[in-house]
């Protein structure tokens, strides 16, 4: 009889470790910053919090010991008259989530960019409230990220500043859509354009960086507009209030060269 309690108490154990590592699995299965999914297991504070999450997973190290990570306080960079992007971003219609980390839009079709001339084909975008890259320490409120793949598998990610002012449609059609339940997917019949988060002015600064979330996978392209769009207040609340902070601090350049491309 007490074996069998054991036996018992050891299927449910069991059962609650498979099911854990199912969750995991599907949490884990791609990283946040790139496919729109993640689950619990980090955050932006505490014991998950930014300065733990190369200790929280071997598959995160680099979020611990890489060089080459992301966002960086943007400093001195050097100027180059040599932009090297096209935008060839199209209306789409596609998913908006919340996944517990962000607000991600996932197209069905939402175009490509050129970067010297390499196609990434666009994965998503998402948003993070204060922005991620500082200027000359100094963070705007929100920041966009555009993330696009390449056939290779290397991602060129594009960053937006935004100050509170004039709505954005984009960020309207998007934030009006969500779910509040985490990890609800919702449809978006309208066609949204990610053409219409870039803002008005052309210069970026380029550098070397990672995915600013476990796994902080480097070798990204990082090209961060210098000129900041606006979204409306409500909408940049609507991010605080959801997520209350959701910036992984500067990270150290270590060397690195911020190019300022015009
Ligand atoms: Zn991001």
């Amino acid at each position: 009889m007490k074996k069998l309690r054991i036996i018992t108490l050891f299927s449910a154990l069991l059962a609650v470790l498979v099911a854990a590592q199912i969750s995991c699995n599907s949490s884990s299965s791609g990283p946040s910053e790139t496919t729109g999914h993640g689950g619990g297991h980090w955050s932006y504070s505490g014991a998950t919090g930014p300065e733990h999450w190369g200790d929280l997973d071997p598959q995160w190290a680099a979020c611990k010991s890489g060089t080459n990570q992301s966002p960086v306080d943007i400093t001195d960079p050097v100027t180059h008259a040599s932009a090297d992007m096209e935008f060839h971003y199209k209306a789409s219609a596609g998913t908006v989530m919340n996944n517990g980390h962000t607000i991600v839009f996932t197209p069905t079709d939402g175009g490509y960019i050129l970067v010297s001339g390499k196609q990434y084909n666009l994965l998503q975008f998402h948003f993070h409230t204060p922005s991620e890259h500082l200027v000359n320490g100094s963070a705007y409120r929100m920041e966009g990220h555009l993330v696009s793949q390449a056939a290779d598998g290397n991602y060129a990610v594009v960053g937006v500043f935004y100050d509170s002012g004039n709505g954005n449609n984009v960020v309207e059609t998007v934030f009006g859509a969500v779910s509040d339940t985490e990890n609800h997917e919702t449809a978006v019949t309208a066609e949204v354009d990610a053409n219409g988060l870039l803002p008005s002015g052309m210069a970026y600064y380029r550098y070397s960086g990672s995915l600013t979330t476990p796994p902080c996978t480097e070798g990204l392209v990082w090209s961060v507009f210098e000129t900041p769009s606006t979204a409306a207040e409500t909408d940049i609340q609507k991010m605080e209030n959801l997520y209350g902070g959701n910036a992984r601090p500067a990270q150290n350049l270590n060397g690195r060269t911020i190019n300022h491309m015009m």
